[in-house]
């Protein structure tokens, strides 16, 4: 994993609970409500309406 994604996370939260992320397969992941946001280009996109939902 690219390590400037790593400084990235420990300033980022999740935008719907503010909860902690964390990377999975080259992907963003909360820990508390388990929502998952795309990378693209080294650029999380924490939009709430384009993560997917790991309870779906
Ligand atoms: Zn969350």
């Amino acid at each position: 994993m690219d390590s400037s994604i790593k400084e990235i996370l420990s300033v980022l939260a999740c935008p719907k609970c503010k909860g902690c992320l964390i990377t999975e397969n080259e992907r963003l992941v909360c820990t508390n409500c388990g929502l998952k946001y795309e990378i693209e280009d080294g650029i999380p996109r924490l939009i709430i309406d384009e993560a997917e939902d790991k309870q779906k």
